[in-house]
């Protein structure tokens, strides 16, 4: 008998069966508050019914209009709608269907743009798992070990890190940026430099929101250098951190942005945008894809985005999100295991630490699991799993919230007995 690989490591023990809004429904009909959202994926929660219309809609019509071969209609509305919603000038995309996908391809536009190879990318930054985006990748160094070579042309430079070395947000900016500038002094000349990539919250490594400074530093070194500032949006996008984009908080402007996961409710779609004159100097064909920009994904993302305007779910993210943190932090005043909560919108991270500072692992893990007997559905992050994330869908409500603190309280309690 066939069975599923050990290579996939489940978070909780939950067999869903079905969803609705923020909750999740096992096979005996037990109902869990989803706060992880399948990993910040179905942002308009589970199974909306405007994202389940279009969608089958859409499947009863035209499942797979490939469209290197053929051009459809949901993906040029789509395009026309983001257009909306994306920063001024970035007006050209393209589409594929992961976050990984989408991040190779940015990579593969600003070698190819630039004529240069290296890529800046940030300790502890999670760009995805296949072997191109892993090259980028230091979130956790399961991501990277035993597969190696892995793309070359990959240079690390420190992400602003204030609570792990006891720095305010200032020093630690002032710290990183100095790094980067080592970095193209040392190891990686501009004229060699084709990008930087960059999360506005720094997410699998560990829920750090990068500080606005730091983003204006980059921006402002991208600019004078010919360097190209790659903003990965996978998680951060589509009004997770309470703005439409994580890097609005900075009020910088990316070259090329990527998203997915919140994009189409749960359908695998991705996009790459760029300005026209950037875009215009790949070679057409050099980017595709059998399955990208698929045609029920693509009417998913645009029902998506119509449920994110009509029920103004950025600014419940804001207002949800500040709430949420509010009661993280009063249960973190009674704990002090719980070193650090920050966040930026819905996407928030407790982070469990010894009296001595150390990352403290075992009780995260504790409280993780605690709260999923409670029926609450969390997850880790950070290179060593000592924070626990909360990423609910953007349609949860004050008593959803609420709730979840509540289950939470309960579940570090039972950890630190
Ligand atoms: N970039 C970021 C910032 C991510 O959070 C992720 C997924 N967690 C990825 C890229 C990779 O996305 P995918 O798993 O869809 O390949």
């Amino acid at each position: 008998m066939a069975e599923l690989s050990p290579v996939l490591k489940q978070a909780t023990p939950v067999l869903a069966a079905r969803g609705e809004g923020v909750h999740l429904y096992d096979e005996d009909g037990r109902r869990y508050l989803d706060f992880t959202a399948g990993i910040g994926v179905t942002s308009t929660g589970h199974c909306h019914p405007r994202v389940v219309e279009a969608a089958q809609r859409q499947v009863g019509t035209l499942i797979h209009g490939q469209y290197t071969t053929v051009m459809h209609r949901p993906l040029l509305d789509l395009t026309e709608r983001l257009g909306e919603v994306l920063p001024e000038g970035l007006d050209r995309l393209f589409y594929v269907n992961s976050g990984s996908e989408a991040v190779e391809a940015s990579v593969r536009l600003a070698r190819h743009v630039t004529g240069r190879q290296n890529i800046v990318a940030f300790q502890g930054g999670f760009h995805g798992r296949t072997m191109g985006a892993a090259a980028l990748t230091t979130s956790g160094v399961k991501v990277r070990a035993g597969i190696g070579p892995l793309m070359p042309g990959v240079v690390f430079t420190p992400f602003p890190e204030a609570y792990r070395h006891g720095w305010s947000q200032a020093e630690a900016t002032r710290f990183a940026l100095a790094e980067f500038d080592q970095l193209l002094a040392t190891t990686s000349s501009p004229r060699d430099t084709a990008a930087i990539i960059v999360e506005p919250v720094l997410g699998e490594g560990g829920y750090i929101p990068a500080p606005p400074e730091f983003l204006a530093g980059l921006r402002e070194r991208a600019d004078k250098h010919g360097i190209l500032l790659i903003v990965d949006e996978v998680q951060t996008g589509v009004g997770r951190t309470g703005r439409f984009w994580g890097h609005d908080h900075a009020g910088i402007r990316p070259d090329i942005l990527i998203t997915a996961k919140g994009l189409a409710s749960g359908f695998p779609l991705s996009a790459i945008a760029a300005p026209a004159e950037l875009m215009g100097q790949a070679w057409p064909g050099s980017q595709g894809g059998t399955y990208g920009g698929n045609a029920v994904a693509a009417a998913a993302a645009l029902a998506t985005l119509d449920v994110v305007r009509d029920e103004g779910l950025v600014a419940n993210a804001a207002e949800q999100g500040a709430r949420l943190q509010e009661g993280l932090r009063k249960v973190a005043a009674d704990h002090p295991v719980i070193g650090d909560v920050r966040g930026l919108g819905l996407m928030i991270g407790n982070e469990f630490t010894t009296p001595d500072g150390r990352p403290d692992t075992a009780t995260a893990t504790r409280a993780h699991a605690a709260a999923a007997e409670r029926g609450l559905l969390l997850l880790t992050c950070g290179p060593h799993g000592n924070v626990v994330r909360m990423i609910p869908p953007l349609v949860v409500d004050s008593a959803q919230v609420d709730e979840g603190v509540r289950l939470w309280a309960e579940a570090v309690q039972a950890a630190v007995a």
